[in-house]
């Protein structure tokens, strides 16, 4: 594992722990080199078995994981690293034209990144997955203060990070959690496709918006009582999604 971290005037050193998982050693070498001169710490793993087994030690903010790895794939540790972590995943696909498949996986990452990309648009990307993490560890502006907010049975702590549906906790991934709070917030209002992908994504999104889709579909699995006919996230055809008001 190659661990380091810069430093430079007038900047913080509590930068983010980057944990890169890929095997190709051009990528490796640009991203230890790229992303410590944003000032991130950067560890690689150079495969999926080391990844996992490196996981806990390294204990990075982000992940960022190629799909394509040696010994265990990376939607496999996607997988096995969901069932114990919601830190920020970013899946690095070898072609965008991949980017459906991965996302219809479902292996729960925060955002995808197709090969070949700039550093800086990948850096950009990290800091919005950061910055939509709940502590804010990149120092830049906090997040405002939030309250819970409870709609029916279900409850969303933003500042907690947690969503406790009919009294049950229930791990919610970064961008499911961005999801059902804005549905949530704006309770009886339908909010467009466009607007949820601009908040939750960013306006500088240029992934499929398939992703919102699969994402709604996840939340639906954890809120909904019957998630194959959903009562409260309804779709609101050629429109988007509104979360029901509660039935009084
Ligand atoms: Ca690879």
């Amino acid at each position: 594992m190659l661990s380091f971290a810069l430093s430079y005037e007038g900047r913080s050193m509590s930068e983010a722990h980057i944990f890169v998982i890929e095997d190709e050693e051009s990528f490796v070498d640009a991203l230890e080199v790229g992303l410590a001169r944003e000032g991130f710490t950067v560890s690689v793993a150079r495969d999926g078995f080391e990844a996992l087994e490196k996981f806990d030690e390294v204990n990075p903010d982000l992940v960022l994981l190629d799909v394509m790895l040696p010994r265990v794939t990376g939607i496999e540790v996607c997988r096995q690293l969901r069932q114990k972590s919601t830190i920020p995943i970013i899946m690095v696909t070898a072609k965008s034209s991949e980017i459906d498949t991965v996302v219809g996986l479902e292996v729960g990452a925060d955002d995808y990144v197709a090969k070949p990309y700039r550093i800086r648009e990948l850096v950009a990307r990290i800091r919005a997955a950061l910055r939509r993490n709940a502590g804010d560890i990149t120092g830049e502006v906090p997040r405002p203060t939030a309250t819970s907010v409870v709609v029916g049975d279900i409850e969303l702590n933003e500042a907690e990070h947690t969503v406790t549906v009919r009294g049950e906790s229930v791990a919610m991934p970064l961008k499911e959690f961005d999801v059902l709070r804005l549905l949530m917030m704006n309770v009886g209002q339908v909010m467009t496709r466009e607007l949820l992908i601009d908040r939750v994504w960013g306006s500088d999104y240029y992934g499929d918006t398939k992703t919102l889709d699969v994402h709604v579909k996840r939340v639906r699995a954890k809120i909904e009582s019957d998630p194959a006919n959903p009562s409260k996230i309804v779709t609101v055809r050629g429109l988007g999604y509104k979360f029901e008001r509660p039935a009084t």
